[in-house]
């Protein structure tokens, strides 16, 4: 049994539901497109999990938060698969693949062929059974990768109310469910093995703002320890959580948010690989030139860090799919990617987005108390801004983040820049600039030397600065609106 298409997208997940639309948008005929999933649902926009859907009244529901509505764009139901001749196999998994013979042989015995893949399969959560600790299967103990996981999630806090819940982990899954535990009233720990939250990303100042919020609101920490054990009762359900430092914990729920590992098992060995990803080029092709990698399992050069990286992120599983799509459908007319890293949250009333590298030095500035609504902060390295938070900004303000990182001006004095704060991106922003300074790209990186900053970008820079100064006021007059 065997069924051929022209492209076929491996993963139905977000970057699956972005490519879908593009392929659609530009032409593809009835019956040339076929995404393979293993979950039950059409692509939807999987952020949507920790947040809306783990709300106690008015949560999130499918159909409202299929792809591609997080961009704003069209929302590709099941019906819209079906009106534009996608062929949308479901609920099955992909358990071998032959990049030679270019074929998919699926779980339920089909292969399927094709002339273009596109490997979207995204990550899968590390169990605590890969770090020694059984337990996963109770009933009590979630994880959230999908919705399967979301609804025995919003199950075992349906079953908890008022109870007490561990949250294991401190990073984006963590903090978020942390944050849709409180809402549901649930008594929250936070067990991480970190000095402080969010580790891979934030400073320890930002993180101690965001950890003293949740405090706040009742949450515990634990750092610096990690998961031992479990007590079970006699139907299986955890009980009790016993930590390595010795603290045991009662508990009604346990949430475990400790990492993914990208899903590129079918094609090891077959597949360049980096970074544990699939290694592509900046068209996104792989190292076999009909397969080409998106999302989460992609690890594609970075133009503004002169690397390869892999994000985890929902921005770039959007816009990795648009690029690759054109690059299979108009190879000609698509140039390299070149992006520059977004992530974000949200969590209670609060909302962060942080654009490029977490690299250099820190220049904060804004309010970092508890009590505080707006800071952010820059890394500056090596004489250019390169990275850039904000928490609380309006959407203007966290374009003009966005559009500063991208530019990479020069600093010459980080105590100005700290004083000019978040004027400073403003400022930036409004200004028509030249393009940003060449990256110098390391020998070890890639075997180039890219020249220094050119004079004219200095100079742009400097007429930047000066503008800038004047941008100061707005932002300590500005008045906050959320978006
Ligand atoms: C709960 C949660 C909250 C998040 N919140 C944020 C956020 O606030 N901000 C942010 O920037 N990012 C967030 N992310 C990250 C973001 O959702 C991911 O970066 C994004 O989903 C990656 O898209 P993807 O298409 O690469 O992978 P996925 O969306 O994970 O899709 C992969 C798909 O492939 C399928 N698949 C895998 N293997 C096979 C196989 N062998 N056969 C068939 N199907 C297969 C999977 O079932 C899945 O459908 C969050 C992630 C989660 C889990």
């Amino acid at each position: 049994m065997g069924r051929a298409f022209v492209y076929v997208i491996l993963g139905g997940g977000v970057s699956a539901g972005y490519a879908a639309l593009d392929f659609v948008r530009r032409g593809v005929s009835h019956g040339e497109l076929c995404i393979i999933s293993d979950e039950s649902v059409a692509p939807y926009e999987r952020p949507a999990l920790s947040k809306g859907y783990l709300l106690p009244e008015g949560a999130a529901r499918l159909p409202s938060f299929h792809t591609c509505v997080g961009a704003n764009e069209e929302r590709l139901t099941p019906k819209w698969y079906k009106e534009h001749g996608v062929e949308l196999v479901l609920g099955t998994g992909v358990k071998s693949a032959d990049v030679k013979r270019k074929t998919l042989l699926t779980t339920t015995g089909e292969t399927i062929s094709y002339k273009f893949l596109i490997i979207a399969t995204g990550a899968r959560a590390l169990k605590l059974e890969e770090f020694g600790v059984n337990g996963s299967d109770a009933e009590n103990v979630c994880y959230l990768r999908d919705i399967s996981d979301a609804n025995r999630l919003v199950d075992a806090i349906q079953s908890s109310p008022g109870g007490n819940a561990v949250v294991i982990g401190g990073g984006y899954i963590g903090m978020e469910c942390a944050a849709s535990l409180v809402i549901n009233k649930i008594n929250v720990t936070m067990v991480f093995p970190e000095a402080h939250c969010m580790a891979r990303l934030l400073t320890p100042k930002i993180a101690n703002y965001y950890e003293e919020y949740y405090k706040l609101r009742g949450v515990k920490f634990i750092k610096g320890t990690v998961l031992s054990s479990f007590d079970f009762d006699s139907n299986g359900k955890v009980t009790d959580v016993t930590l390595r430092d010795g603290t045991k914990l009662s508990v009604d729920m346990v949430v475990v948010g400790i990492g993914i590992r990208p899903n590129t098992g079918l094609f090891e060995g077959q597949l360049t690989l980096e970074k544990g990803g699939i290694k592509v080029n900046g068209m996104f092709q792989s190292s076999n030139s009909s397969v080409y990698a998106i999302g989460d399992v992609a690890a594609f050069p970075v133009k503004a860090f002169g690397e390869k990286r892999r994000l985890e992120h929902v921005d770039s599983a959007r816009k990795s799919a648009k690029h690759a799509v054109s690059s299979i459908m108009e190879p000609d007319k698509t140039g390299e990617f070149d992006y520059i890293p977004f992530f974000y949250s949200r969590v209670f009333t609060l909302s962060w987005q942080f654009y490029g590298d977490n690299a250099g030095e820190v220049v904060y500035y804004g309010d970092l108390s508890a009590s505080g609504d707006t800071f952010g902060a820059y890394w500056v390295n090596k004489g250019h801004v390169v990275g850039a938070f904000l928490e609380g900004g309006t959407k203007e303000e966290y374009e003009a983040i966005a559009k500063t990182t991208k530019l990479r001006p020069a600093i010459e004095d980080l105590a100005e820049l700290e004083r000019q704060g978040l004027g400073f991106a403003v400022a930036v922003s409004q200004k028509p600039v030249a393009s940003p300074p060449p990256i110098e790209v390391s020998a070890s990186a890639s075997g180039l030397l890219l020249q220094k900053p050119l004079y004219a970008w200095h100079a742009t820079a400097g007429v930047v600065l000066a503008a800038s100064i004047a941008a100061f006021a707005y932002f300590y007059g500005k008045r906050r609106r959320r978006w």
